[in-house]
C-alpha cells in the first residue's frame, strides 16, 4: 500500500508494569484506550526472557531473541540489521515518511550497551536519568513528545516511560511503584491531548499502543520466571484494531503498527508476530 499521510501511530513503552498494579492503579486514559480497542495480558513465551533488551526488541523489531539475537541488557552481537525496529522498517519503505523515538533507557534510542534498539528515527530524544530521577525524565519526554506529536508532522513513534521499573527495582511493588503507573498514565494523556489537538486530527487516523514488557517480583526485579514478573500487557486502539477479545503478545507489535499505516509484511523479513486480533 502507498504512503498515507493520515495514518498515523504512537507505540507508548512502559517498563515494568504488573497486571494486577495496572488493574489497580488510576490509569484513566490508558483505560481509556483499552475501552475503545482492547487491553490484553499474556504471559512471556520461552524465547522472550522477563528482561528489558529482549522485551522492548521483540516489540520493536517482531522477532524473538533467536532472531534479533538480544538475550540480555548488553547488545553485543545484535542482528538489529537484519530484523530492524519498525520505524526503521517504515523509513526503509517509506522515504518521505518522518519519525520519532523518545527514551530514557539510552539504549532504546542511543549507542549505549551497543543499542540503540531503535536506529533511525528522524527526530530522537535520549535521556538519561540524573541520580535515577526517572520522574525528571518522564516529565521531559512527555514535554518533548507532546511538542514533537502534537506541533509536528511525524507519522509514526515510540514513546518510553522507565520510571516504574526503576521504582520496583528500588523499592518493590509499593504505593509509590502504583504511583509511577499513575504518572506514566497522566503522561500518556499529556501526549494524546496535544495529538488531539492537532488542527488536522479530525483528517488523521491514529493509532495508539501501550505495552509493558515484563512484571515484577513483589519485592522489586524480575528476569525469572515467577508469574509476576513474566505477565505482560498490551492496550491499543485505533481504525483497525479489533475492539476486545484479542489474544496477542509481543511480537505482534511491529506487524501492527506495519498493518495500521499500510505497509506490506515481506515474508523475507521473518516476522514472527501477527496484526491485533488475526492471532487464533
Ligand atoms: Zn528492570
Amino acid at each position: 500500500m502507498a504512503f498515507s499521510t493520515r495514518r498515523r501511530i504512537v507505540v507508548f513503552g512502559v517498563d515494568g508494569v504488573r497486571t494486577d498494579t495496572l488493574a489497580a492503579a488510576r490509569t484513566p486514559r490508558i483505560d481509556a484506550i483499552a475501552a475503545e480497542g482492547f487491553l490484553a495480558a499474556f504471559e512471556l513465551n520461552d524465547l522472550a526472557p522477563t528482561v528489558s533488551g529482549p522485551g522492548w526488541s521483540n516489540i520493536a523489531t517482531g522477532v524473538w531473541a533467536d532472531k534479533h539475537n538480544i538475550d540480555g541488557n548488553v547488545f553485543a552481537d545484535h542482528r538489529l540489521a537484519d530484523y530492524p525496529d519498525f520505524l526503521t522498517r517504515l523509513r526503509t519503505a517509506w522515504p518521505e515518511i518522518r519519525t520519532y523515538a523518545a527514551a530514557d533507557w539510552p539504549p532504546l534510542v542511543g549507542p549505549d550497551s551497543e543499542g540503540p534498539v531503535f536506529a533511525t528515527p528522524h527526530r530522537v530524544l535520549r535521556l538519561e536519568a540524573p541520580d535515577d530521577d526517572y520522574d525528571m525524565t518522564g516529565a521531559d519526554i512527555a514535554l518533548d513528545a507532546a511538542r514533537t506529536l502534537g506541533a509536528g508532522d511525524y507519522h509514526a513513534a515510540f514513546v518510553y516511560f522507565g520510571e516504574p521499573d526503576e521504582i520496583a527495582h528500588h523499592e518493590g511493588v509499593t504505593p509509590n511503584y502504583l504511583a509511577a503507573v499513575e504518572r506514566a498514565d497522566a503522561r500518556i494523556g499529556q501526549v494524546l491531548d496535544a495529538i488531539r489537538a492537532r488542527p488536522a486530527f479530525p483528517d488523521e487516523e491514529w493509532t495508539f499502543v501501550v505495552v509493558t514488557d515484563h512484571g515484577h517480583i513483589d519485592t522489586g526485579g524480575h528476569g525469572g520466571r515467577d508469574p509476576w514478573e513474566a505477565r505482560a500487557w498490551i492496550a491499543a486502539c485505533g481504525p483497525l484494531v479489533p475492539r476486545g477479545g484479542v489474544t496477542t503478545e509481543h511480537a505482534d507489535v511491529a506487524p501492527s503498527v506495519f498493518a495500521a499505516l499500510g505497509l506490506k509484511v515481506d515474508p523475507a523479513w521473518g516476522l514472527e508476530g501477527v496484526p491485533f486480533g488475526h492471532r487464533p
